[in-house]
């Protein structure tokens, strides 16, 4: 089965959880079980001035993946066979 690369844009991710939500939903994972993890990075930094970031880490394991489709910020797009 060809897999496909998954490149995720962290810059962009907002943190909704519309991601893991979506994957959930489409593939009946249970409340306890997650495919696709959601990270907070940070935070780095003094007060005011601090930083962080999210860090989503989706399984990658599905060829139409409902985790990319859901995110409201294009974070996540995949690539054609063979490209990278
Ligand atoms: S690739 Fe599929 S199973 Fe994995 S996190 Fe995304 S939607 Fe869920
Ligand atoms: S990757 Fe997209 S859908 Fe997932 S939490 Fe970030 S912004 Fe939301």
């Amino acid at each position: 089965m060809t897999r496909l690369t998954m490149l995720i844009d962290v810059q962009r991710c907002i943190g909704c959880w519309s991601c893991n939500i979506a994957c959930k939903q489409e593939n009946g994972v249970p409340p306890e079980v997650t495919r696709n993890e959601l990270f907070f990075v940070g935070p780095f930094g003094e007060y005011p001035d601090v930083k962080g970031y999210f860090l989503p880490r989706p399984c990658m394991h599905c060829e139409d993946a409902a985790c990319v489709k859901a995110c409201p910020t294009g974070r996540a797009t995949r690539t054609a066979p063979g490209r990278c």
